[in-house]
């Protein structure tokens, strides 16, 4: 472990002068499930912990019809899942928060962590993406806000210049005869990460889709928005045909690498199945059926 500081600062203004003044050593502290692994590593140069979870923003978790849902960037994944409204009404979310790691982990890690961290594989980021989810920042020069698929830039990096942190990430209230499904493909049941994650979310009018957004994570060097996957089922019927042209448009977005994880050939494959199975268990959701988390 590295000699490192530690502050908790009360405010975002705090928190953010903190990091300016301390540069780029001083690292932001959500959950630590991520930080703290790579600190002791060394794989992360560390001068000073600047811990948010004393700041209210960041722990806030609340819903209202016309502001839609704010996830404080601190908040564990517990609260997300344990919440009633959530489960209510962002079902994709609660799959997401309630495989991230084990019952321990997700005591801790947060929604800001996973989106923070930029890993291609984060298994929040492709659920974020097809909620709508906008990232609000808060740094030297004030506020600004970045839509999820913007955020992250490359394997752990992102958007945020020196001084900045995520303070809430927030979601419109979901639309009538909506309903989105997050999966992830893993070659064991938990504590893993995703060979290939996927995320969608659509509204039907009867059998057409009015409107979709798929995102797909770990097949490419940032979780990746697939606007032609969406646009492949807009205006059309739910079928095995639009389905099928959704999840090629997928496979054709997917830009893998071979690691010890999956080849190209397994992960481009996968990109095509979670893209059809996540189609379908979100239009499920979207008829009002109950789709099982896991
Ligand atoms: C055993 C284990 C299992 C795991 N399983 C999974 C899994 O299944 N799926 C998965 O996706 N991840 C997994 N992870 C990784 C990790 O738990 C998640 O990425 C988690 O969401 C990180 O959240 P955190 O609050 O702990 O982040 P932290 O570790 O506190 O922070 C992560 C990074 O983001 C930065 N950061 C945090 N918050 C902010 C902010 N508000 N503003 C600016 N920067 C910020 C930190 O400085 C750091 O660089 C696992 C980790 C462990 C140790």
């Amino acid at each position: 472990m590295q000699d490192v500081t530690y502050r908790r600062p009360a405010t975002v203004q705090e928190a953010s002068q903190l990091l300016k003044d301390n540069g780029p050593t001083a690292r932001v502290l959500a959950g630590g499930t991520d930080i703290i692994v790579m600190a002791r590593e060394r794989r992360r140069d560390t001068s000073m912990f600047v811990d948010v979870k004393a700041i209210p923003e960041l722990n806030q978790l609340s819903f209202s019809a016309s502001e839609g849902l704010t996830v404080g960037a601190a908040v564990p994944c517990y609260r997300i899942y344990r919440d009633e409204t959530v489960s209510r009404l962002y079902p994709c979310l609660v799959d997401s928060t309630s495989l991230i790691g084990g019952t321990a982990i997700q005591g801790r890690a947060s929604l800001g962590g996973n989106l923070c961290n930029s890993g291609p594989a984060g298994d929040s980021i492709p659920s974020m993406i097809v909620l709508e989810g906008e990232a609000h920042i808060f740094g030297p020069n004030g506020w600004r806000t970045v839509k999820v698929e913007d955020f992250c830039t490359a394997p752990g990096r992102n958007v945020l210049d020196a001084g900045e942190l995520l303070v809430s990430i927030k979601f419109p209230a979901p639309r009538p005869g909506s309903g989105a499904r997050f999966l992830r493909f893993i070659p064991r049941n938990e504590m893993d990460i995703a060979v290939v994650n996927s995320a969608t979310n659509l509204t039907l009018d009867g059998n057409t889709v009015t409107h979709a957004r798929i995102a797909i994570g770990a097949v490419a060097p940032r979780p990746l928005f697939v606007p032609a996957a969406g646009e492949a089922l807009v205006g059309r019927p739910l079928t095995d045909e639009t389905t099928a042209a959704a999840a090629t448009a997928s496979r054709d977005a997917a830009t893998p690498i071979d690691d010890m994880r999956g080849s190209v050939r397994q992960r481009k494959h996968l990109s095509y199945v979670l893209t059809e199975r996540t189609i379908r268990d979100a239009a499920r959701r979207a008829r009002g059926e109950i789709v099982s988390h896991v």
